[in-house]
């Protein structure tokens, strides 16, 4: 084969042998085998990115011009649905290219592998740099997603997947640009021709709500003679000339793979809380008290896989009523750690689940079928929340119930329950959880705020606090970070944090789609009042 003839022959560079880890290496070497169109174009030098549905890699090409540049090739499982590759084409290429939404340079496909050249975006980890950010560059960055938000939003395109890996930031150069539209849905009226063929399908798999979505290329079945526009597409070599073998700089730690994370919540914290007596098997069947049969058994598999300690406060979703829940009505179970045979036979609803657990709004959470662009709005402030508390990942779950729990200790369970009403959920709470005050929250999460603050509960205080130190070390550990820190902190604007930043998180995570601000309004908030465009 000649891409990977062409690979021996460059591969036996010293400083190429050094750079690539032998597995890298390997799966070039099988990119180049499986699309030899791209080793004439393209000497691939590192794989930047890997996830359930797709790889990533870093290809330099020597351009008409000249000029080498860098870009990402996206090789997508061969197992993609066509329509699903071609709608994420469609997104990249009718709302792509502008307003930081990633564009696309070129599509390869050699039998049933397509790989998507897109401009090569350098960014460093969300986690590596989540606590350094300036106030400002916070400020910048929710901006800069807020316009891409609302940019895919008027193309009727809900993205599903919002989360820091997806949004991809160049520091140094103040670049940014939203990527992944492998989840993406339309919206009624959506301008992506191909979105309205791209359905969610109800085919969740055991175990499958910790990472994304087993839905990702669910579809429905294609009316007949369905045209796949798949734009820019060629099986043949692109006209461009092949460039010698460079050097590059390029490796992991460039990626968004995620490494140390300091998220907020973990089930193991929220688990010290009220549980030393519980046993684990009981509160595991409080929490995951579902209504369909589906999920217990999806639910049972995680449980036994990863006996996960109880959280803070019981919740399980009941089936959908519009009016009030009398809990003594609904069935024998309420409450107990039992499924009760009204509740196993409970018809399935289907809904899209689509995205990671931690970044999903409560209406996705909760199953509510009809799901629009508000649920990328809810990510946005989870991402902002993660900024402004300076912890990545902020939502830390396995499930979607854990999840909703987290949520609900930060929004108050009262709210969040009252919230789901309006779209038709009941959620059962075992405990009261009162809402936080979103700038206490955060400035104690930043150490600007002492734990001792009275408004925050003292379980969050203990469990939550960076780092694994013991109690008797906290307070110097405090002080001395207090100390150190206080004035980088002026520097970086976190003494001053205005209160229209704190509002437009209030609205981001708004619990209730109808009332959650939208991208384009977000855009007039007067935290954005100079920021011209
Ligand atoms: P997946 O569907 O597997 O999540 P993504 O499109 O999100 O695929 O890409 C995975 C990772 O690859 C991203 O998180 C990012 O780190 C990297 N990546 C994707 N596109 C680019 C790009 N254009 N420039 C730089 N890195 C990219
Ligand atoms: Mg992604
Ligand atoms: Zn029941």
């Amino acid at each position: 084969m000649e891409g990977a003839q062409t690979l021996d022959k460059r591969g036996k560079t010293e400083q190429n042998k050094r750079k690539i880890p032998r597995d890298v290496e390997m799966d070039i070497e099988y990119l180049y085998e499986i699309v030899p169109q791209l080793s004439t174009v393209f000497r691939i030098t590192d794989k930047i990115g890997e996830g359930t549905f797709s790889s990533v890699y870093l290809g330099e090409a020597q351009m008409a011009s000249g000029k080498r540049e860098r870009f990402a090739l996206k090789h997508l499982i061969p197992t993609s649905h066509p329509v699903r590759i071609a709608a994420e084409l469609q997104c990249l290429t009718v709302a792509g290219g502008k307003e930081n939404v990633m564009g696309v340079t070129y599509c390869f496909r050699k039998d049933h592998h397509v790989v998507i050249v897109m401009p090569y975006v350098e960014h460093q980890p969300f986690v590596e740099i989540v606590a350094s950010l300036s106030f400002e560059e916070v400020r910048q960055y929710i901006y800069h997603l807020l316009k891409a938000l609302k940019h895919i939003h008027k193309f009727g395109i809900i993205h599903r997947d919002i989360k820091p890996t997806n949004f991809l930031y160049n520091r140094r150069e103040k670049k940014y640009a939203l990527v992944d539209f492998g989840l993406a849905q339309g919206t009624p009226d959506t301008q992506i021709e191909l979105l309205k063929v791209v359905k969610s399908q109800k085919t969740q798999k055991v175990g499958g709500s910790a990472g994304k979505s087993d839905e990702k290329r669910a579809l429905t079945p294609l009316p007949p003679n369905t045209k796949i526009p798949v734009p820019h597409t060629s099986t043949k070599t692109a006209a461009k000339r092949p460039c010698p073998p460079i050097r590059t700089k390029h490796s992991k730690e460039l990626m968004g793979l995620c490494k140390t994370s300091r998220s907020v919540f973990g089930e193991r914290n929220l688990n010290n809380i009220n549980s030393t007596k519980n046993p684990v098997d009981k509160v595991e069947g409080h929490l995951l008290k579902p209504t369909k049969t589906e999920d217990v058994v999806s639910r049972r598999f995680v449980a036994n896989k990863r006996r996960p300690l109880p959280a803070r406060a019981s919740v399980s979703i009941q089936k959908p009523k519009p009016t009030a829940v009398k809990p003594s009505l609904t069935c024998s179970c309420y409450l107990s750690d039992r499924i009760c045979n009204i509740c196993l036979s409970r018809k399935q609803q289907v809904a899209p689940r689509a995205g990671t657990p931690g970044f999903r709004a409560p209406e996705v959470l909760t199953k509510c079928p009809d799901q629009g662009t508000a649920i990328d709005m809810w990510s946005a402030g989870v991402i902002l929340l993660s900024l402004l508390s300076g912890r990545y990942p902020f939502f830390k779950a396995s499930d979607d119930l854990m999840a909703l729990t987290q949520i609900m200790t930060i929004r108050g369970s009262r709210e969040t329950i009252q919230a789901a009403k309006k779209f038709g959920k009941a959620i059962v709470c075992s405990r009261e959880l009162p809402p936080l005050d979103l700038r206490v929250l955060c400035e104690t999460l930043r150490g600007i705020r002492s734990c001792g603050d009275h408004s925050f509960p003292t379980e969050f205080k203990a469990s939550h606090h960076p780092a694994e130190i013991t109690q008797d070390q906290t307070r110097t550990a405090e002080e001395e970070i207090a100390q150190s820190t206080s004035e980088s902190r002026q520097e970086n604007g976190w003494n001053n944090v205005p209160d229209h930043v704190y509002d437009l998180l209030d609205k981001l995570l708004d619990l209730n789609p109808e009332t959650r601000i939208t991208a384009a309004a977000t855009l007039h908030h007067p935290l954005f009042q100079d920021i011209a465009d």
